[in-house]
């Protein structure tokens, strides 16, 4: 098959680790008969520097019209002092918007061969774990109505969380079918022993169980997950929750595997056109060095193949490629803790000879 991917660098270290994802890429299409077509567009700092803006049309255009959108990062110390619609960063609200994408995917792995980089203790770990947070991106409290109004004690200000049956059936069927395609434990996260909004969630959640009989599906009160993710991350498979539920408990997860270099992440909307980044920034510290870990960008590649075009087995030997190069004992900078290291291009061509 033909693959036409649209390539958004960025900034930093965005086109090193860019870099390496297309060429593991490349070695997936050479290995398993795909056709990987590339183009570059400009976006965040990189794009104000060319054109002046950070989003500009022609990438928002070329996006619109590939199969898929691999983004690296955006932002640096350069642009820093630009206002608030002229930074880097907003370009990636901007594509986000105009791809409109609502759902937001955060796998939070412990790797065996990383459990010493865990912040919690041996034991909780002794297993490693493997989450996935299916995240709700475009509605709820950061999108509801607010404003500033005179209350009864003086000023106060008010924000809302509102959720439609549209928006929660949507994010919901999102949830089940990735559930589908893992452990078939899927667990929503809500506040509905207080929040109405959670309720309808919660409903509209168990209405759909019917649709997905193989999937086992429980509820669990946000405040408790904080909680449970610490004491037994083991325990969740699938997690679907709200905007900013999400956006909490994404970050808790992610900061449990203990290493930001290796976390992928999606986003999607209707079509399987998605958008695949590192949760990472562009870290200017280490631009340019040859230093980065570009693992979260290729664990972003493996999750292209498989939830825009569906290659379940080409991205499967991403992901197994990856543990066996940390198995070995292959660490980048910010793994080794002062040990010997390998460049971003040496763990690259390591992940490249494992598949
Ligand atoms: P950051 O994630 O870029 O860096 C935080 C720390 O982690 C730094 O010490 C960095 O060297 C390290 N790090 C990050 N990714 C790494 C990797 N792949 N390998 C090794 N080390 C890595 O966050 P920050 O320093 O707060 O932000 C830097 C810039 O990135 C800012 O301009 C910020 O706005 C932008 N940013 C962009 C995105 C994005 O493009 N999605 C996300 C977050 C921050």
């Amino acid at each position: 098959m033909n693959y036409n991917i649209a390539l958004l660098k960025g900034d930093g270290i965005g086109p090193e680790i860019v870099d390496s994802a297309v060429k593991v890429l490349e070695q997936i299409g050479k290995k398993y008969g795909h056709v990987f077509n590339f183009t570059p567009y400009l976006i965040g700092g990189c794009a104000i520097d060319a054109c002046g803006e950070p989003l500009p049309k022609e990438t928002v255009d070329g996006c619109l019209s590939s199969d898929s959108v691999l983004l690296g990062a955006v932002g640096g110390p350069k642009w820093d002092t630009l206002p608030g619609n002229m930074r880097p960063e907003k370009a990636l609200l901007g594509i986000r918007a105009a791809m409109e994408l609502f759902t937001n995917l955060r796998p939070a792995k412990l790797y065996p061969a990383l459990k010493g980089d865990c912040p919690l203790r041996e034991d909780i770990v002794a297993n490693g774990f493997d989450i996935m947070i299916v995240r709700e991106l475009t509605g709820g409290i950061y999108f509801g109505e607010r404003g500033m109004r005179e209350g009864k004690y003086g000023e106060e200000a008010y924000d809302t969380e509102c959720y439609s049956r549209m928006e929660i059936e949507r994010i919901c069927k999102v949830a089940y079918e990735t559930a589908m395609k893992r452990n078939k434990k899927l667990i929503s996260i809500d506040k509905a022993n207080v929040l109405d909004s959670s309720r309808l969630w919660r409903k509209i959640v168990h209405e759909m169980e019917k649709d997905y009989p193989e999937v086992e599906c429980a509820d669990m009160l946000v405040d408790n997950a904080a909680m449970q993710l610490v004491r037994n991350p083991a325990q969740f498979d699938v997690i679907v929750t709200t905007n900013m539920f999400g956006d909490i408990l994404s970050d808790e997860a992610s900061q449990i595997t203990g290493s930001i270099g290796m976390l992928p992440s999606a986003s999607l909307g209707y079509s399987t056109r998605g958008l695949y980044e590192p949760i990472h920034g562009s870290a200017p510290d280490i631009a340019g060095k040859n230093i980065a870990n570009p693992i979260a960008t290729i664990l972003s590649a493996a999750m292209m193949l498989l939830y825009s075009f569906n290659l379940k087995k080409e991205s499967e030997a991403i992901v197994n490629a990856v543990d066996k190069v940390l198995e070995a004992g292959y660490r980048t900078a910010d793994l080794a803790h002062g040990a010997p290291s390998r460049s971003t291009t040496e763990i690259t061509d390591k992940i490249i000879e494992n598949l």
